[in-house]
């Protein structure tokens, strides 16, 4: 039961981390009714809160959850001291207001701060399934549950997602003059190396000719078989031009 319930958490999770990018170090605001139902159930909510969103957790409550508690007197002296220890997350508040309605300010129409929350009101969970990206936990008995995204938060989703393959549409009618060029591009780069090849020919067949020289001396024994060749040509070379010959 447990493995099954943390892979649920986990996908979850991971649905509010890629869709409206909630992400370590969660951080959960928590409200009275939670805490009162944590403490009857011996819920030690600092440690399970971590276990369960499986990463760094920072629990808070406003000064206006934290009035709540106090106002209600011995029922909740409890929850009020532990609120006392929590981060305080500033409301603004200066004359604190119901709780409930505290909690729903914070998170606004976006959750821009992109805080989870833990409560047991199901007003204050029905008001906030209506904005998109709000992670909500709630107990169940002793057992902390990360509730299923709301429709609000799959619309976005869905919503977002067919804003990408309208971008992408829009971006199409731009493609093939983006291949155009490409191929252009292509075409620029491989054509001056069919210039080089052609280049690159020429010191070939240059080198070719060298090495029909070196392939000219191995016969050069024939000629030792024809000594008279050489001694003509020497000779003719010394008639042609009798000054070296002087010279030497
Ligand atoms: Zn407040």
């Amino acid at each position: 039961m447990r493995v099954k319930r943390n892979k649920n958490h986990r996908r979850i999770l991971r649905f509010f981390r890629l869709t409206f990018g909630v992400q370590e170090p969660y951080h959960v605001l928590v409200d009275g009714t939670f805490l009162t139902h944590a403490l009857q159930q011996r819920i030690y909510v600092k440690e399970q809160l971590p276990k369960m969103l499986e990463g760094r957790t920072t629990p808070m409550v406003t000064n206006c959850v934290l009035e709540e508690l106090r106002s209600l007197g011995d029922r909740a002296l409890g929850a009020a001291i532990i609120a006392k220890g929590y981060y305080r997350l500033k409301c603004g508040h200066e004359d604190p207001i119901v709780a409930s309605k505290c909690i729903a300010q914070q998170i606004g129409q976006q959750n821009e701060r992109r805080l989870l929350v833990a409560t047991q009101d199901p007003e204050l969970l029905q008001t906030l399934r209506d904005v998109p990206g709000v992670p909500l936990i709630r107990l169940h008995g002793p057992v902390p549950q990360l509730e299923e995204p709301s429709k609000t938060s799959q619309k976005r989703k869905a919503s977002l997602e067919t804003q990408k393959v309208r971008a992408a549409e829009w971006e199409k009618p731009k493609l093939p003059k983006l291949k155009a060029k490409e191929i252009q591009a292509k075409a620029l780069a491989e054509q001056p190396k069919k210039v080089r090849k052609k280049k690159g020919a020429n010191p070939l067949s240059c080198k070719k000719s060298k090495k029909s020289k070196p392939g000219a001396g191995v016969p050069t024994p024939a000629p030792e078989a024809n000594p008279k060749r050489r001694v003509r040509s020497r000779r003719m070379r010394a008639q042609e031009n009798p000054e070296p010959s002087e010279a030497a």
